[in-house]
């Protein structure tokens, strides 16, 4: 059985590479029927927040990646991971180095000095332990191999071999006994059952010495995909300064969905011939390790937008107007969202047909729910000059003699009335949209009159014309 894991430190919020990682394990469990598991690796307890924990499970939510089994928390595993120190030691696969960190801080300067490779020398790996003072603090460390090659089959970088001179004896157990992160990390991946390891490529150097403790061990070997990490559109590796985010900020600040999310993080770095749109269930389908890319891909917000665009003219209309509703009441404290998502619901259809992204929405709609008089912006205070108000004059009894008021008899009505005057529609437009919604700018004006109903339009014209 396929076991994946998603294995955050929880340092801060989940941003887009961890969110990404995340997706590609649960995507190969789910695609293989296997299991995927989460774990919270929150042994560095100074970085670890119980914030970026919520935020961490609100994130994986919110994407609707879901975790099989309870999430382990690593923090509370210290015991067990000693426990493998201490089989290690006692195999002989593993040694106490009693080196004083100053002696170690020497052994340093001289490689430094002598242009050798930094890494710790061995110094006690054959020494008895009986050499050392007396209640000395000690440190365990693993015996590495010191000759040969290792290879990792990784499912994306392909075979990737080093010698095993390059791995020096690292410490599993500190001198104050907790485990170390490598030991932690080997540990609870054979404890969880965990078949596959997929995670950023900034992990493949610590595959080998996690290797070679696997083998120490005697346990079965992973298999390994280190995926590349995601770029910024200059090609530097992703950064804040590349407007890198939070998931939850995609979501909150820039109003994306969570199904063009799931479907823009799933393009970067994976891709299925040249679809562009791709949802969960076909995407859990058509998962495989085989075409993830093996450069790095970049990311661009310009196109998560636009695919949040397409998304949001997709969805159902009550679903969206649910979404945009507490963005409306944000905006103004007059909206009551349970008497207006009805409205809010109602003018979906043609609002989303250019928007983009949630807020655009919100902002958008803000005109329906308006209190009269309404408040006028600029452009609109201009359209309402004295040119503007006659022509309302002498729409308004027009408008309201209409025997029906929906969008295409009111556009009939006032595309007959606009020929008989030798005018064009665009004359009567731009003043009814100043009058009916305050701005310049707004869905068609026919949709406009329909949505705020007959009494509403009339009264709001009124209104101006008085
Ligand atoms: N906790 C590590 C990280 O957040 C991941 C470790 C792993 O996947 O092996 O980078």
């Amino acid at each position: 059985q396929v076991v994946t894991r998603f294995a955050p430190s929880p340092t801060g919020f989940l941003h887009i590479g961890g969110a990404r990682t995340a997706m590609f394990n649960w995507l190969f469990a789910r695609h293989h029927g296997g299991k995927a598991l989460l774990r919270i690796e929150d042994t560095d307890k100074a970085r670890s927040t119980p914030e970026a924990i919520d935020a961490i499970f609100a994130g994986l939510d919110w994407l609707g990646l879901d975790w099989d089994d309870t999430p382990v928390f690593q923090s509370e595993r210290a015991a067990r991971h000693a426990e493998v120190a201490h089989q290690l030691l006692e195999a002989g696969k593993a040694y106490k180095c009693f080196a004083t960190a100053e002696e170690l801080e020497a052994m340093r300067a001289e490689q430094r000095e002598k242009k050798l490779p930094m890494r710790y020398d061995g110094r006690w790996r054959d020494r008895d332990p009986s050499e050392a003072p007396e209640d000395a603090p000690y440190v365990v460390r693993l015996k590495a191999p010191q000759s040969g090659k290792m290879t990792i089959a990784d499912q994306v970088q392909g075979n990737v071999t080093v010698d095993t001179r390059e791995l020096d004896d690292y410490v599993l157990l500190r001198s104050d006994g907790t485990p170390t992160y490598m030991l932690a990390v080997v540990v609870d991946d054979h404890d969880m059952g965990v078949t596959h390891i997929i995670r950023g490529d900034d992990h493949l150097n610590n595959a080998f010495r996690q290797l070679a403790l696997i083998q120490a061990m005697n346990w079965p070997e992973p298999v390994y995909a280190h995926i590349p990490l995601i770029h910024g559109n200059d090609g530097a590796k992703l950064s804040k300064r590349h407007g890198a985010l939070g998931v939850e900020a995609y979501r909150d600040d820039m109003g994306v969905v969570s199904d063009a999310m799931f479907n823009y993080l799933l393009r970067l770095g994976w891709g299925y011939g040249d679809r562009e749109k791709i949802s969960r269930t076909e995407a859990v389908e058509l998962f495989s390790l085989a075409n993830v890319g093996k450069s790095p891909s970049r990311f661009d917000a310009k196109k998560l937008i636009n695919l949040n665009g397409q998304y949001l003219r997709e969805m159902d209309d009550t679903a969206l107007a649910a979404l945009v509703a507490p963005r409306v009441a944000a905006l103004m404290p007059e909206f009551d969202p349970t008497g207006g998502i009805d409205l809010l619901g109602r003018a979906m259809p043609v609002m989303k047909l250019r928007a983009r992204d949630l807020n655009e929405l919100a902002e958008g709609a803000q005109f329906l729910f308006k209190n009269r008089p309404l408040s006028m912006d600029e452009k609109a205070k201009s359209l309402l000059d004295e040119t503007g108000i006659a022509v309302l004059q002498t729409v308004l009894p027009v408008l309201a003699e209409a025997p029906s008021w929906t969008a295409a008899a009111l556009e009939e009505k006032l595309t007959q009335f606009a020929e008989a005057q030798g005018h064009g529609l665009g004359t009567y437009a731009q003043p009814l949209r100043a009058a009916l919604t305050g701005q310049a700018r707004s869905p068609g004006i026919f949709d406009v009159l329909e949505l705020l109903g007959r009494g509403e339009s009339l009264a709001r014209i009124n209104d101006v014309t008085r």
